[in-house]
């Protein structure tokens, strides 16, 4: 998503517009080699804009991303009908490209084996007036063997503080409130210049910062995760109440063969100093099922850990193999049907703790930060947000009350707990309470200016000279390329 508002915040310096439902002349596309099935979708997409292209005069295609870097030459090949291929570490130059591409009448390739910009430097374009991504380092150091991140992004690369905090008070000064700092391994953060506390001091002068009322982060390594990084999180305001901490496999043997150096102790003793010093933190994780020589003693490891662990929820995934990577090439690839009935198993058990965790906040009161995609239903009159320690809340806005807007934080009590969200429904159909903020003035303003974008001419804007971009809407249903339900939930 990050990477994609740095295109989207590059095109549009560069003199892009968004289709916004007309023509796209410009059809980008950001892959991610890490997802099951990409190059599938990939191609099939291609396949299916080729036809398009070819009633369009002029448009042109991009590829970018991870599995761009990966393919190089390749997507070219298949689709030779594609305009530029571009790499994880030179987004900034797809304008570029495209003014190249057009100019020569050929299609261009450029893939960078290590950055020239750091990807922050580059104008973003947010797609939310509230919250904000920041990345604070890119690449990483550890060698998962299920991992293609290490091929395609390689070594850590570390952002200087000042850069990193000189970029959230602009987002605050924009009406941000919100604030997730992005690394593959953010707590291994400041290894590049030789301060291995430096994460946890940056979570404390991000707290200072006027105006920031929450920060996030994702995602840690257990391995490095240290008690200084918890001490920051406890004695710091606005770092939220929130942790995603990676689990993969509760099996000690199958972490070892993951090539992930903490053990199940080890990633247990963590949660529990996190509760001790955060109570009521919400702890989220990834688990990924069927590695390669996973025993069912494994994965019955597995359960035991998640059980142990009392997830608010998780992100689970069935094995697959990513060319490229150690994993592929293990002896003891698990058939499909054995993962497939371990993983229903897993999300089984999963699915009960985060109902039962989800339980036990009925009656508690949340302060709920409104989202952007919130439009309020009209059978349930529900608006929904994330709660502090981000869980979704789908709270009612009774009949006489204010209606808030996205960014505004309303406070409510949870009436009810379903696996996935909670439900703040109100007793007494009292006006909610409704704290107006600067990211909601934001959101305001934005749609202020959104109105004042020049007239149209049916659905295509009346601007001459203009390059539209986005997707195609002729004659094609667009799927999306990445599934959000591909063995994820
Ligand atoms: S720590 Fe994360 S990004 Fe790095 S190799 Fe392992 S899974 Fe990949």
């Amino acid at each position: 998503m990050h990477d994609s508002e740095r295109l989207s915040g590059s095109l549009e310096a560069a003199g892009y517009v968004a289709a916004a439902g007309a023509q796209a002349d410009v059809v980008v596309i950001n892959t991610c080699a890490v997802r099951e099935n990409a190059d599938n979708k990939l191609y099939g997409n291609l396949g299916m804009l080729a036809s398009v292209k070819r009633e369009h005069e002029g448009m042109q295609i991009a590829v970018g991303g991870c599995l761009a870097q990966k393919d190089k030459n390749v997507i070219l090949e298949k689709a030779p009908w594609v305009d530029v291929v571009f790499g994880t570490h030179n987004m900034g130059s797809l304008p570029a490209l495209l003014e190249r591409a057009r100019h020569n009448g050929e299609a261009q390739l450029e893939i960078l084996e290590s950055l020239d910009v750091f990807p922050s430097t580059l104008p973003t374009k947010r797609e939310s007036t509230h919250s904000g991504w920041v990345s604070i380092s890119v690449g990483c150091n550890n060698t998962c063997t299920f991992c293609i991140v290490p091929a395609l992004r390689g070594k850590e690369k570390d952002r200087r503080p000042g850069d990193i905090l000189a970029e959230i008070v602009a987002m605050v000064d924009d009406g941000a409130i919100e604030v997730t700092l992005l690394g593959q391994n953010v707590n291994s953060y400041g290894v590049e210049f030789g301060d291995r506390q430096a994460f946890g001091k940056l979570l404390r002068a991000a707290g200072t910062i006027e105006g920031l009322e929450r920060v996030r982060f994702t995602s840690p390594h257990p391995a490095a995760f240290t008690d200084d990084v918890i001490d920051a999180m406890a004695e710091t305001d606005a770092v939220m109440p929130q942790l995603h901490m990676p689990l993969q496999s509760g099996s000690d043997r199958v972490l070892k063969a993951m090539r992930r150096s903490y053990r199940s102790e080890k990633f247990l003793g963590i949660l529990e100093r996190v509760r001790a010093r955060i109570p009521l933190a919400a702890i989220s994780t990834d688990i990924i099922v069927g590695f390669p020589g996973e025993t069912e003693e494994d994965f019955q490891e597995t359960l035991r850990v998640v059980e142990l662990a009392r997830f608010a929820s998780a992100f689970t995934f069935q094995y697959s193999i990513r060319e490229g990577t150690p994993a592929a090439t293990m002896p003891d690839q698990i058939p499909k049907a054995v993962v497939q009935e371990r993983y229903e198993r897993l999300t089984a058990l999963q699915d009960r703790i985060s109902w039962e965790e989800n339980q036990k906040l009925v009656g508690h009161t949340v302060n709920v930060l409104v989202g952007a995609e919130g439009k309020k239903d009209a059978s349930t009159h529900r608006l929904s947000g994330r709660a502090e320690d981000s869980r979704l809340v789908h709270f009612e806005v009774p009949p006489h009350s204010d209606i808030p807007r996205p960014g505004d934080v309303v406070t409510v009590v949870i009436s009810d707990a379903k696996p996935f969200h909670l439900i703040a429904d109100s007793a007494d159909h009292s006006p909610l309470a409704i704290r107006r903020t600067r990211a909601g003035d934001a959101w305001d303003r934005a749609e202020a200016d959104s109105c004042g974008v020049p007239a149209t001419v049916g659905s295509v804007p009346s601007v001459p000279g203009r390059v539209l971009l986005g997707l195609p809407t002729l004659r094609v249903s667009t799927a999306p390329i990445y599934d959000p339900s591909d063995g994820e939930r």
